[in-house]
């Protein structure tokens, strides 16, 4: 399979979905958050700047109103030294006052606390002050083009009045600390409706998204209109913006961290590891010795596979065949076990014709002629011959294909390869169903190997057993002998082959050619092949 065929099996692109899904949903949920705040604070903003203008015209206004009313009160109506000195005085003291005047009853100016800067005057508009019936409100343009607001305090007809000048420009306050950003737009307006002073220039608030606010002063009248486009606001959230990125980096590191650590915190699929274990050879042969009880010879050996984990532990094989079995992967884990037996014992075993080595076999292996020649292929380069090769057939495994199975047998022992029924009594075959399928040897289940010499029925079975085998020339092995009472017990039955605890358990590789050499030198060795003198020179060299 590809890698990139491998990237998209389905729990992979269901687990991409996951991620994006779980990277993607902060992030629109951080749009729609942020999108609200721009929201809101463009309108709060508005309606701030719009309050504040307000608040400062009415602030002027009533600034100048208590100047000139203080000044009515104390008598203050010529242009008497006294007059112009209280006029200049209270200028300075009250800032956005720019000048304090009096006028005739025909409205031209008598004095003011500057003399005659700024005359002679145009007046744009005049209407009467919302809120103090004695005012009227001027909008006026001095001499040297500057917009004023005048305030007048009317005396009676035939008397002087007194004014007073602010600029316009002071109407119009900062609409942020930093000053008026580009793009906000301030009106403001007197309460019948002529321009005290403009900020910025006017959206089209036909298109384009705005936030708009409307605020009339309740004291004077006064009007003020605030505009500011949505896009001023987002650029003003511009670090807001990077904050989410910022978020959303984070996210997806933290899923990316969680994929990298998951595999070591989430329960391994056990067939990907099992067929990981098997790429890195952690599926190794054991070797239990099977004996000749009559004359103490080894006659070979059982290959049992255990699972030897990275980390040195061992696993039998009762908790990982079912499941290979199952998924197929059982083919492959048996012939990487034959092979690794012939790298390792090939040399020892393969010099000593008479060992035979036992492989379990699967029996829906059995159910596939191919098999037939995975077999003569494996052993075909190895010093360990076919005929030294034993297969074990369990009679538990049901057989689904009785003919192909007989087939496959019979191909199989055309090549010399012999094959047993193991497990013979516990299964659900039959005896007599198994024995149709032409084997050559019979293996006693350990149950039966127990209760021999206890049970009557178990003895009467295995004497049954043993007549048959060898009515039918086939070999018997005993298995899960653990005492000698049982060895002698087998003996009597006139069973030749045993293997079991008593003997040694399943051993590793090294353990078990040590034991084959060690007897051979000691001549007990299976060497009744005249062979036998050129394979212990072959081993001893
Ligand atoms: P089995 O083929 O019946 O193997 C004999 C089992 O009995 C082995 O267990 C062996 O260790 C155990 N045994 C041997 N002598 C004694 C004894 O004196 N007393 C007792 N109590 N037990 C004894 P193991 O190695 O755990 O294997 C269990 C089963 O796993 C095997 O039963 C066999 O069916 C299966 N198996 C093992 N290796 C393979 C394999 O390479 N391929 C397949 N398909 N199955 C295997
Ligand atoms: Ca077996
Ligand atoms: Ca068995």
């Amino acid at each position: 399979m590809s890698l990139l065929a491998r990237a998209f099996t389905r729990p992979n692109i269901v687990a991409i979905a996951v991620g994006v899904l779980v990277a993607g949903t902060p992030l629109v949920a951080f749009n729609f958050w942020l999108s609200g705040v721009i929201d809101r604070q463009g309108q709060e903003s508005t309606v701030a700047a719009a309050r504040r203008a307000v608040a400062l015209a009415d602030q002027h206004i009533a600034q100048a109103v208590h100047v000139i009313d203080d000044m009515a009160a104390r008598g203050i109506d010529s242009c008497a030294p006294d007059s112009v000195t209280a006029m200049q005085r209270a200028v300075f003291v009250t800032p956005p006052i720019k000048e304090l005047a009096v006028v005739g009853p025909a409205g031209h100016a008598l004095c003011s606390n500057r003399g005659s800067e700024g005359w002679p005057r145009r007046v744009l508009s005049s209407e009467p002050l919302i809120g103090m019936a004695s005012y009227s409100l001027d909008i006026i343009v001095t001499s040297d083009g500057q917009h004023m607001v005048q305030l007048r305090r009317a005396g009676d007809t035939d008397r002087n009045a007194l004014t007073a000048l602010i600029p316009a420009s002071l109407f119009l306050p900062q609409v942020t600390r930093q000053g008026n950003p580009p793009g906000i737009y301030l009106r403001i307006e007197t309460g019948e409706g002529t321009a005290v002073g403009e900020i910025g220039e006017r959206p089209d608030d036909q298109h384009g998204d705005l936030f708009v606010a409307n605020r009339r002063s309740d004291r004077f009248g006064f009007n003020v209109k605030v505009m500011t486009p949505r896009s001023r606001v987002i650029a003003g959230n511009a670090g807001l913006k990077w904050i989410g990125l910022l978020i959303t980096v984070l996210i997806v590191a933290a899923l990316v961290g969680f994929a990298v650590l998951m595999p070591r915190r989430l329960p391994h699929n056990p067939v990907a590891d099992m067929e990981r274990a098997l790429a890195a050879g952690e599926f190794v042969p054991y070797y239990q010795p099977i004996v000749d009880i009559r004359s103490g010879q080894l006659r070979g050996a059982e290959v049992l596979v255990r699972w030897r984990k990275a980390d040195g532990t061992l696993v039998l094989p009762g908790s990982f065949i079912p499941l290979a079995e199952t998924s197929g992967l059982i083919r492959a884990m048996t012939f990487d076990l034959m092979r690794r037996v012939c790298v390792e014992a090939g040399q020892v075993v393969g010099s000593r014709p008479a060992l035979k080595v036992s492989f379990n076999f699967a029996g829906m292996l059995f159910s596939d002629e191919t098999i037939v020649k995975d077999v003569r292929d494996t052993f075909a380069t190895s010093p360990i011959k076919l005929s030294q090769v034993v297969l074990e057939v369990t009679e538990r495994d049901p057989i689904e294909n009785f003919t192909l199975t007989r087939q496959v047998i019979a191909a199989l022992q055309e090549l010399g390869v012999r094959i047993a029924i193991d497990d013979v009594g516990t299964g659900h075959s039959g005896l007599s169903y198994m024995l149709k399928l032409g084997v050559d040897i019979i293996k006693i289940d350990k149950m039966f190997v127990d209760a021999i010499g206890t049970d009557r029925n178990s003895t009467t079975i295995v004497e049954t057993l043993v007549d048959l085998a060898h009515n039918m020339r086939m070999d018997v092995v005993a298995e899960g002998v653990e005492n000698f009472e049982q060895v002698m017990h087998l003996r009597e039955l006139g069973i030749r082959s045993a293997q079991g605890y008593v003997f040694a358990p399943p051993l590793p590789g090294s353990a078990f050619l040590q034991l084959v050499e060690a007897m051979d030198t000691l001549g007990n060795a299976a060497g009744e092949q005249p062979a036998r003198a050129a394979a212990v020179t072959t081993v001893a060299a």
